[in-house]
């Protein structure tokens, strides 16, 4: 199946990111958002990570001219969806918000576009139920920073046919990324296995076994892992981690997932990591 066209939806951290990633690799991208602000945020962003590509040898002052002629920004889903080959959702981690815009996705692409999200955690199945196309709907979980993260956890939904698979699956390799198949489930396979492990580093903290910087210094240099679990939490952003773990405390209707209290109160004080300038850190 040739893909030539994509539109994304939603030009935040991720959206940006894969916005960037497809103009980068030949790819025509609507990226749609909101309001004009937004899309300004987004393009000054990626200007700025297309400046370090070029200061890092990865790309030409020309290929990065190639990549920014190649974004076209709309403010309607309508007008920015009608004529592509694949949607990519990447707006506001909200049920509610996600099911809308399928919604109308479908009602204005093509019967023949794919329709992919790049939820964290939310039912592929049950964003693709409201299509009318549940077959050709799928996940497409991208990692931040998409430009340099090389996996995407392709998720499929309980009605996702072989050939839409098969297409997103061949599709993610032409970007230069490492495509992993995995069933719906909560949290897929990423979140579900990450998210307890930042929840106890959370508990570890909350209960007094260690401060911040003592736990996150036993995860990188015992488990050679590049970032402490604090801190990824707050580069992930903590509203984010604590949404991604009520949907699998509910899904899996298991206290196993509960959220920390320490992690709840710091989203309702507003310190929800590196976007806020406070979480575990500082910035
Ligand atoms: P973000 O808040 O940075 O960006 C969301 C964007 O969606 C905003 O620009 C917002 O204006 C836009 N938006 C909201 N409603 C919209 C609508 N109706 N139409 C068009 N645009 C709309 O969020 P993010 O961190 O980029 O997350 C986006 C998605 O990616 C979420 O589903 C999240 O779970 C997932 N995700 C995030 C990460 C991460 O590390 N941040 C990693 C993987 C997946």
């Amino acid at each position: 199946m040739d893909m030539n066209t994509i539109a994304v939806i939603g030009s935040g951290t991720m959206g940006n990111g894969i916005a960037h990633t497809f103009a980068q690799y030949g790819y025509q991208v609507n990226l749609i958002d909101i309001n004009d602000e937004a899309l300004d945020r987004a393009l000054t962003t990626i200007g700025k990570n297309l400046d370090r590509q070029v200061a890092k040898a990865v790309l030409t002052e020309e290929q990065k001219a190639e990549t920014l002629a190649r974004l076209t920004r709309f403010t309607s889903i309508h007008d920015g969806v009608a004529d592509v080959d694949l949607v990519v959702e990447a707006a506001s981690e909200n049920l509610e918000l996600k099911l809308k815009i399928f919604r109308e996705v479908a009602a204005s692409a093509k019967a023949s576009t794919i329709l992919a999200s790049n939820t964290s955690s939310i039912s592929i199945t049950q964003i693709a139920a409201a299509t009318g196309r549940a077959d050709k709907v799928i996940g497409m979980h991208f990692m931040n920073p998409v430009p340099v993260m090389k996996l995407v956890e392709i998720i499929r939904g309980y009605s996702t046919s072989d050939e839409t698979t098969k297409a997103v699956m061949e599709l993610s390799e032409k970007l230069g990324k490492v495509p992993v198949e995995v069933n719906d489930y909560p949290g897929f396979v990423a979140n579900r296995i990450l998210m307890p492990m930042i929840n106890e580093a959370i508990y570890t903290l909350y209960e007094g076994v260690a401060g911040v910087n003592e736990i996150d210094t036993v995860m990188k240099l015992g488990m050679a892992h590049p970032m402490g679990p604090l801190q990824l939490a707050d580069f992930i952003g903590l509203d984010v981690c604590l949404a991604i773990l009520r949907v699998m405390q509910s899904g899996f209707g298991s206290a196993k997932y509960a959220p920390c209290p320490l992690l709840v109160n710091m989203v309702m004080a507003g310190k929800t990591g590196v976007k806020s300038g406070q979480g575990f850190y500082k910035y």
